[in-house]
């Protein structure tokens, strides 16, 4: 070939160099964070220095610190003391697995362009509708994220339940869905996205532990009704992503089959607990769901993007993005799995089964027990720290690894005692060992972590709590000599 640019790219012996030296790379930094040596979780930098840097590097960096850069610049979820968000430090051989699927490159929309992801993903989402106590008839897909999951899972809802086919004939009657006003934002999003408004969308309010009340269910679905909303889903959080709080999910079922409505269950985050023998029983009644949302790579150490969206009735899934009616499709004698894009929101999508299967094949789903059960541990450890130390005060006794406290001093006033949590967290976030979060509850601002690092110990956790009342003397401190 006379392209020398192309010939460079594409060779192989190229690729095997740069490819030794790059894992070579990983497996030090892997060794480093996961022992918990290192300085730092984030070393953090203004967003426009850090875009000044990259568009310098571009023209004048060296080449050969490129990857090297990348990884020092960014946050890294491997270190025991990264207790931010639900992102899991993945399990290292799905880096490999990503790295097959990203040469091997099959988009996955139809069988031929990717056999074995494609039998692969229905081995994998069978395996996990098994866990959840489905039947044989039910079916699964793997999708890009929980939020397209949860849109994808409403529109199966819309197109079983309401009354008109909106996908043929366009919008009709108003259409609502129910809901915990705790349930993660992309849920409000997905029914804008489908047209209800927010008269659509009816909230549920939460009781003193931010899982949903169910005593409200009836009366809310009542005044809906009445006001001319036809109420189609109901969906339960398992658990909702500020606290980590879980429905009720049997009283959910029940109220869903009551009045004929389709039962969606956003497990993202803690649907995996269906693999803990110990914490298992959180997710009680997830059977009744007629569809389930689990990220595998929140809490079962699967790169980002892989979700799973599972359905009782499979033939359900197929009728989503169909024209044709409903019974047609049940009556389908030759259900057409292995073309996958039919049912999936995308076209092309990566080749994700590869990473779950992998796991499952190396280590057992006794992995995802091992893993899930010891990050709820922890997350009632850290819990239990927080409740002995009388500067701390926590939302809510945490139901899993999601724990949101805050820092407390009795003599300052809600006010100042939101900006101070929010300038603790601003000043751990430039110190850079810890990496936590932060979110607002009904006008409460709360320090949040979410324990997704098998390494992370009662230690640690006591440590940062170290590091807060630190913080907070040196904020105080200086709001004295202002
Ligand atoms: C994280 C989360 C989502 C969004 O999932 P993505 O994979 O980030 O798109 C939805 N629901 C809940 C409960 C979550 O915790």
């Amino acid at each position: 070939m006379k392209n020398p640019l192309l010939t460079a790219a594409y060779s192989p012996e190229d690729f095997r160099k740069r490819g030794h030296l790059l894992i070579d790379v990983l497996a030090d930094h892997l060794k480093e964070k996961l022992s918990g040596g290192a300085e730092k979780t984030i070393d953090w930098k203004l967003p426009e220095a850090e875009y000044a840097l990259w568009t310098e590097f571009l023209i004048n960096g060296n080449e050969s610190s490129l990857f090297s850069n990348i990884l020092e610049r960014t946050t890294h979820v491997h270190n025991p003391k990264c207790i931010g968000h639900q992102i899991t430090p993945t399990a290292p051989i799905t880096a490999l697995t990503g790295m097959i699927g990203s040469l091997l490159n099959n988009g996955m929309a139809v069988y031929e362009m990717g056999m074995a992801p494609s039998a692969i993903e229905r081995v994998v989402t069978e395996m996990l509708c098994k866990k959840l106590g489905y039947t044989d008839t039910s079916r699964g897909f793997l999708t890009s994220g929980g939020t397209l999951a949860n849109l994808t899972a409403l529109l199966s809802a819309r197109k079983a339940k309401a009354s008109e086919n909106i996908w043929k004939e366009g919008s009709g009657k108003p259409l609502g869905i129910m809901v915990s006003e705790e349930a993660h934002y992309c849920i409000d999003r997905a029914a804008r996205i489908m047209g209800f408004g927010e008269k659509g969308i009816i909230k549920i309010p939460v009781k003193a532990d931010f899982s949903i009340d169910t005593s409200e269910l009836e009366a809310r679905f009542n005044t809906a009704s009445t006001n001319g909303i036809e109420i189609f889903a109901i969906i339960g959080s398992a658990p909702c992503t500020a606290t980590g709080s879980y429905d009720d999910l049997q009283a959910l079922g029940k109220f869903a089959k009551k009045h004929n409505l389709w039962f969606h269950v956003d497990g993202a985050h803690g649907g995996a607990a269906i693999f803990s023998k110990k914490y298992r029983h959180t997710v009680s009644g997830i059977s009744l769901a007629d569809s389930v949302v689990i990220d595998g790579h929140k809490m079962m150490m699967l790169p980002a993007i892989t979700t799973a969206l599972l359905f009782k009735n499979g033939n359900q899934s197929y009728a989503t993005f169909s024209q044709k009616a409903d019974y047609l499709l049940g009556q389908s004698e030759d259900e057409d799995w292995y073309n996958l894009a039919k049912r999936t929101f995308e076209c092309t999508k990566t080749m994700m089964s590869i990473h779950w299967y992998t796991i499952l094949k190396i280590y057992g789903e006794g992995i995802f027990d091992e893993y899930v059960s010891q990050l709820y541990d922890m997350g009632k450890t850290f819990g239990a720290i927080i409740q002995q130390n009388p500067h701390f005060e926590l939302a809510t006794k945490p139901q899993c690894n999601i724990v949101c406290f805050r820092y407390v001093d009795m003599a300052m006033s809600l006010d100042t005692l939101n900006s101070l949590n929010a300038n603790i967290r601003q000043k751990l976030l430039e110190a850079g060992e810890f990496y936590i979060v932060q979110t607002q509850i009904k006008g409460i601002h709360y320090l949040r972590t979410t324990i997704m690092n098998p390494f992370t110990t009662g230690d640690h956790l006591q440590l940062l709590l170290e590091k807060i009342q630190q913080k907070a003397k040196e904020i105080i401190k200086n709001m004295m000599t202002v």
